[in-house]
């Protein structure tokens, strides 16, 4: 509590040079900036008391010049069958954010959020339902992977994923969600291999296309939900600005210059968008591309009358794709029983 009041930056904010410029001010030497930076990222410390290795001297400065922690979990939830835990954070600024754990098989992954709310406006979507409230700083966002990295530490477990999937769109937050992602991935620190990481957008074509140029080694899913321009207009409005005859290009394009797979998620709503018409449109659409289809049952909101679609709808959907050589995986819904859809916890809490 008294870190999350303390002044000045947050620590994750930082970068390694922010770190050892700030350092060096102070008259310390460049070593030092990388002690701490392990210290954080390695040894998953998350005040100045914990490090030992410091002069008493440093670690009081350190702790009045930085926050070493904007989060404070305010809530948390564990699925009945104990393997996905939801965390309801708040932050300094009163808002608040979701991030899970999911464990599955030997997997665990961690899905954050890049924005407290989200301002594209998807109806489905719990989080779309309560419109943009900031930004995350970067800081922000690393600071979700640690403090799960640190509950797993004391299980003598570790992240292998990291999903930006919470709430958000992290495409509308580019340059914070790169930077946190570059700041996990140092080998120096955190050291999480950058194909560990998937962003998930809704499509702002111009930030798939500037991804592309920049040759992140980071997975791309885009949330695709339609196949055609008329029903995308509704279920995502974004689509309006860049509709599918944009979006789609932006991703063939991604493909072939990373060379790398794409992965597109669809969320079934029954009667809406999980029918052969939809199916056979969306076949055709991303025919020859190398992706993967997520298809993941619409976990049913508040503020949205549609439902899941049945097992043997989305069956019948994924054999259309499997028939045209697509392939298509029908993820199971896990964690419903506590809301783990994206941004529901947080509308629940604030009821
Ligand atoms: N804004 C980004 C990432 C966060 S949402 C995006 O839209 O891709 C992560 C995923 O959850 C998206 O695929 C989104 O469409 C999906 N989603 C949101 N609400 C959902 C719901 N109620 N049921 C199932 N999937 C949902
Ligand atoms: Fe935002 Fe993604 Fe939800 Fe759409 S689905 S409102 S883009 S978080």
């Amino acid at each position: 509590m008294r870190d999350a009041l303390s002044e000045g930056p947050l620590i994750y904010d930082l970068s390694m040079e922010d770190l050892t410029t700030a350092l060096a001010a102070w008259g310390e030497p460049a070593y030092r900036a990388r002690q701490i930076w392990h210290s954080l990222y390695r040894q998953l410390r998350s005040s100045p008391e914990e490090m030992s290795d410091l002069s008493i001297a440093l670690r009081g400065r350190l702790a009045q010049s930085f926050r070493f922690s904007s989060l404070t979990a305010l809530d948390s939830l564990r699925s009945k069958d104990g393997e996905t835990e939801k965390l309801l954070l708040g932050l300094a600024s009163g808002h608040q954010i979701e991030t899970v754990l999911m464990r599955y098989e030997r997997r665990r992954t961690a899905c954050i959020s890049t924005q407290a709310g989200c301002a594209m406006g998807c109806p489905f979507c719990a989080t779309g339902q309560m419109g943009l409230q900031r930004n995350l700083s970067s800081g922000e966002i690393v600071e979700q992977v640690l403090l799960l990295a640190r509950r797993l530490s004391q299980e003598e477990e570790h992240l292998t994923n990291v999903v930006l999937m919470g709430m958000g769109e992290p495409f509308h937050n580019y340059e914070a969600s790169l930077q946190a992602i570059a700041r996990l991935n140092d080998p120096q620190g955190f050291g999480f291999g950058a194909r560990r990481f998937t962003i998930s957008t809704v499509g702002l074509v111009p930030m798939i296309e500037r991804f592309t140029r920049e040759r992140h080694q980071v997975n791309l899913a885009v949330s695709l939900h339609a196949a055609t321009d008329e029903l995308r207009d509704r279920l995502v409005p974004i689509n309006r600005r860049y509709p599918l005859s944009r979006l789609i290009p932006a991703c063939r394009t991604y493909v072939e210059h990373t060379r790398r797979r794409i992965t597109f998620e669809w969320a079934l709503i029954q009667g809406v968008n999980d029918g052969a018409d939809q199916s056979q449109a969306l076949a055709k659409l991303i025919a020859g591309m190398n992706c993967h289809v997520n298809l993941i049952p619409l976990n049913p909101t508040r503020g949205y009358e549609g439902q899941g679609a049945t097992r043997a709808r989305a069956e019948a959907f994924r054999d259309v794709l499997k028939r045209r050589g697509i392939p298509c995986t029908i993820r199971v819904r896990r964690g419903v029983d506590i809301q783990a859809g994206c941004g529901q916890l947080a509308t629940e809490h604030s009821r």
